[in-house]
Order: structure tokens, then C-alpha cells, then sequence
């Protein structure tokens, strides 16, 4: 097989021992005869994988025993209506912090069901920075308020997570969950979708606080109330099982790398590999504020779409795909998730230098 490093947004890049592992033990599941895939949600091969994923998810985030975990469907996007269906429901009433296309869809989808005070944004600068948040705006009788950690068209992250005090945070963690260590503490409510750091898509991590669980009307549906997902411990129907075990195998991964203090390790010194690379440069450039600058996805631009594209297009060639920007941003974007080996990245900035060589503004 030829050897190439994905750069995906996502899906995205999963670790190769992993992907290894699961073709190993496709056809056969530890001598039991079936795959994954075939077996029983109930039975008790499943079971242990399920157990273990929670287990271990649990001891590398050090998640509170005050939290439930779940394990749903449906994606990121559902929880942008999950969220105000179950929370926005006493003062009907969230805060927001806009920060790029994620949070305008949650936006959207919270509307739906209440009153959403956006406290602040960073849209007139095309969101190359974390807005500064300034209490004075919050609402103190809001149901919850909302950021996205990590914006992966941006390229833009938080570096301090906002005190909100007695209103609980709602944080979609889709492109940073797991890139390193945070205090679970601090957030009322976690969720992520699991194509960009955890497994396959479709697959949602759910991390929410006892607390908030049971705050749905009744007019919810089961499937989307978070106290009966917790209730039946995410088998109210029959949960996404293979998602789950290839998310479990991520998991034992990052405990056998040595936990999320050293996967943090790494992604800094991928991403300093990368932004040092830019700001040294003549021909790229990153768009985003320093300080903000995410560990994870790194847009970048030559200021030439026609350059752009035939960076893109040979990079491809020399094995580095998927480094198309959205085509909200334009330009480039290496997304480069936990799953990405330092090499991949090396592999890039050698090629960057190359191509500015041979294209000399
Ligand atoms: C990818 C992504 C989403 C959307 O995830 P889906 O699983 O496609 O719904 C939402 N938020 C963030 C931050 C993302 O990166």
C-alpha cells in the first residue's frame, strides 16, 4: 500500500495500530467466531467492549463520577438541537459565543426553542480569533451558554475556558476532544461528534453533568432526551456498536501512548512545526490571530486562489491529501488531529518549502 498522510477535516485520520487491530480481528472477535459487527448489543463480548470504552474514556478525560457518558447517533449537528430541547427549559433562554459556521448552526437550531442572546462575535473579521468576552453581556438567567472550543474551518481555539459561574457551559468539543487534557468540572455538558479525533462518523460523545439530566419536556422524545439515553445507558435502541468498539480502540490507544498530557505534547510540537514554518515564510501565511491559533486545524493561504489550487493539486501528488481549504475560507487547511504522525507534518513543511522555492512571489 502506498504510504500517504491524510489531512482531512473530517473524517479524518485514525490511528494505524488501531485500524490494524480492528482488521485483525474483523472476521473473528477474540475466538469468538463472529465480527464486531454481528454480535448481540446484549450479548456479553459486547457488553465488555462497551464497559471498557466507558471505563477507559472516563480515566484518560478523568471524568467526574457526577457525569454520565453516552453514547448517541446522529452527529454533532444533533446535538445543536438536543442542547435547547433538554436545557432550554426553565428561563427558555441561552447565551451564545460565535465563533464560525458550527456555532451559526447551532444558533440556528436553538432559536427554535428559545431566546438566544449572542454575547459576543468574532463574524466581521471573517472569525480569525476567539472574541473577548466580557461578563457585563452574559445573562445571568440563562439556561446554559455555549462555545465551540475548537473551530475547525477557522482554525481557531480557546486557550482559557470562560467562567460562567452558576450557568452551566455547553462546549462542542467535535475537532478537540481528547487533543490534550481539561478539567471536565468546568462544563455542564460536553459533545463531540467522533469523525475528527475519536472514531467513525456518525458516532457522538455525550460527557454530561447528573445535574442537567432530566430538565426535558415531555413532549421530548425518548431518543432525544438525555435522561433516557442515560437511564437505559445508551442502549435505549440499538447503540452505533461497531462505532463504538473502533472509538474504544482510540481510547486504549491514547492510554498506551501514555494518556492525553502526552498526546498534548505531541500536537504542540506538530502544530509549532507547522505555524513556525508560516510565519517564516514568504509566500504562506496564516490567518489567524496567534494567540488563538487552534492545535488541530491550520488554514493557511499563498493570497492566490490559482496558486492555492496547484499547491493543492501537487501536493496530492506527493502523497499529502486533503489539504483543500472549506470553501468558506478558501485556500489551504491541514488538519492534523491526534491520529496525524509527526512525519506527516514534516512531510508537509518540506514540501511547503519546496513549493515556495520553486514559486517566488
Ligand atoms: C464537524 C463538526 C461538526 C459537525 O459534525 P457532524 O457530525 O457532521 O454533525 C460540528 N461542530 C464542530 C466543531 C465540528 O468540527
Amino acid at each position: 500500500m502506498k504510504e500517504i498522510y491524510n489531512f482531512s477535516a473530517g473524517p479524518a485520520v485514525l490511528p494505524k495500530e488501531v485500524l490494524r487491530k480492528a482488521a485483525d480481528e474483523m472476521l473473528d472477535y477474540k475466538g469468538c467466531g463472529m465480527s464486531v459487527m454481528e454480535m448481540s448489543h446484549r450479548g456479553s463480548d459486547f457488553m465488555k467492549i462497551f464497559g471498557a470504552a466507558q471505563k477507559n474514556l472516563r480515566e484518560i478525560m478523568n471524568i467526574p463520577e457526577n457525569y454520565k457518558i453516552l453514547f448517541l447517533q446522529g452527529g454533532a449537528s444533533l446535538q445543536f438541537a438536543m442542547v435547547p430541547m433538554n436545557l432550554m427549559t426553565k428561563n427558555k433562554k441561552a447565551d451564545y459565543v460565535h465563533t464560525g459556521e458550527w456555532s451559526k448552526k447551532a444558533i440556528s437550531e436553538a432559536k427554535r426553542f428559545g431566546q438566544v442572546n449572542v454575547v459576543a462575535s468574532s463574524e466581521k473579521d471573517n472569525f480569525t480569533y476567539i472574541p473577548k468576552l466580557d461578563k457585563a453581556k452574559f445573562s445571568s438567567d440563562a439556561d446554559y451558554f455555549y462555545i465551540v472550543t475548537n473551530n475547525t474551518i477557522y482554525g481557531t481555539a480557546y486557550t482559557e475556558i470562560p467562567d460562567t459561574g452558576n450557568v452551566p457551559l455547553v462546549a462542542d468539543m467535535s475537532s478537540n476532544i481528547l487533543s490534550g487534557p481539561i478539567d471536565v468540572s468546568r462544563f455542564g455538558l460536553i459533545f463531540a461528534g467522533a469523525q475528527k479525533n475519536v472514531g467513525p462518523a456518525g458516532l457522538t460523545l455525550v460527557i454530561i453533568r447528573e445535574d442537567l439530566l432530566g430538565r426535558a419536556g415531555e413532549n421530548v422524545p425518548g431518543m432525544l432526551n438525555y435522561k433516557t439515553q442515560a437511564d437505559n445507558d445508551s442502549m435505549f435502541n440499538t447503540p452505533p456498536c461497531y462505532s463504538i468498539y473502533i472509538a474504544g480502540l482510540v481510547f486504549e490507544w491514547i492510554k498506551e501512548k501514555g494518556g492525553l498530557s502526552v498526546i498534548e505534547k505531541m500536537n504542540k510540537e506538530k502544530a509549532k512545526l507547522l505555524y513556525d514554518y508560516l510565519d517564516g515564510s514568504k509566500l504562506f501565511s496564516s490567518p489567524v490571530k496567534k494567540e488563538d491559533r487552534s492545535l488541530m486545524n491550520v488554514p493557511f493561504v499563498t493570497g492566490d486562489a490559482a496558486l492555492d489550487e496547484k499547491f493543492v493539486k501537487q501536493a496530492a501528488e506527493q502523497g499529502l491529501k486533503t489539504l483543500k481549504g472549506h470553501r468558506s475560507v478558501g485556500g489551504m487547511r491541514a488538519s492534523i488531529y491526534n491520529a496525524m504522525p509527526l512525519a506527516g507534518v514534516k512531510a508537509l513543511v518540506s514540501f511547503m518549502e519546496e513549493f515556495e522555492k520553486n514559486n517566488r512571489k
